[in-house]
């Protein structure tokens, strides 16, 4: 995860390392190469900036050129940054409903319905619930179709109206199905498109008014960087989410959209997709992760 990142932030601190005595000057060069290591990961400009700016101000704050080991304390300044970048403490979902409605946002091939499967699992493995799944795609019968193969795999009851068009009405059906049967979490997917358009962002955001979800989480594919944030800001605006969800973070990612969304949405990454099967889903540690990033 991260490899070229992970790499490139090494060789910036190399640059340390190799000097007997430490200068302004060594301090300068090093943040620059780890600002350009946070470019090259696909971190938007005015974020790589700004965070080396930061780290610099702290480094000279904390006097490190006159401390013992200037180049631990500075690796680890870079460390608490990239932490408070990516969210500073962890933020779980909220299940406090009864039930709990949980809306899934998010452009089509994001990772939603494997989400919703993963999250359900996760739902009723670890945390005890009886979820519900729900399928509001009424564009596309082969999204229907998924949700019941994601959900048989895992034993989880889907949800559907094949014959009905209004998303809406689905919606509010199926939180009644949930009241009337004893399910305690209601996971509704909803359709996504390839690209953001203005019909999709309607049909959510009626969902959205009409359900009045616990938690409306926001899916997105990590290995999308730059685009993956500008969505986010799209979608945000619209349904003000309370979380991301970053998928694919099994692939050949930079970390551009994991280092730069939290600033840039001001909402918590809650959780990762780490692969296909119904198990790879991780709760998002921004320490963790940092640590990860800085090896
Ligand atoms: P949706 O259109 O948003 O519902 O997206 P899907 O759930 O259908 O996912 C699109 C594709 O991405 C499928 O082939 C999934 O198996 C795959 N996928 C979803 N999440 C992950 C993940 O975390 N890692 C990997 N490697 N593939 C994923």
């Amino acid at each position: 995860m991260f490899d070229n990142l992970s790499d490139k932030l090494d060789k910036a601190f190399h640059i340390l390392k190799g000097h007997g005595k430490i200068t302004e000057v060594n301090v300068a060069e090093t943040l620059k190469e780890v600002r350009r290591a946070l470019l090259d990961a696909d971190v938007n400009f005015k974020i790589a900036k700004d965070f080396t700016t930061k780290v610099k101000e702290k480094a000279i704050g904390q006097d490190v050129l006159t401390t013992l080991q200037p180049g631990q304390l500075l690796v680890k300044l870079v460390k608490d940054e990239l932490t408070e970048l990516m969210g500073g403490d962890v933020v779980g979902i909220n299940l406090s409903g009864n039930p709990t409605v949980i809306l899934m946002s998010g452009l089509q091939g994001s990772g939603k319905t494997t989400f919703s499967g993963k999250l359900a699992n996760y739902l009723l493995t670890k945390k005890n619930k009886k979820p519900l799944l729900v399928a509001c795609d009424i564009y596309r019968p082969a999204a229907i179709q998924q949700l019941y193969v994601v959900g048989d795999s895992i034993g989880v009851e889907v949800y559907s109206e094949p014959e009905n068009k209004n998303p809406v009405e689905i919606a509010e059906n199926a939180i009644k199905h949930a009241k009337a049967n004893g399910f305690n979490v209601v996971i509704v997917d909803t359709a996504g498109r390839l690209a953001v358009d203005e019909e999709m962002m309607n049909e959510i955001e009626r969902v959205h008014k009409a359900i009045q979800p616990h938690e409306t989480l926001f899916v997105v594919d990590a290995m999308t960087g730059q685009d993956a944030v500008n969505t986010a800001k799209t979608f945000n605006e619209r349904l003000n989410f309370d979380g991301v969800i970053l998928t694919k973070l099994d692939g050949d990612t930079r970390g551009g959209a994991a280092i730069s969304i939290k600033s840039v949405v001001n909402k918590p990454i809650k959780f990762v997709g780490t692969g296909e099967k119904m198990d790879a889903i991780d709760v998002f540690y921004p320490i963790r992760m940092a640590e990860r990033i800085l090896g």
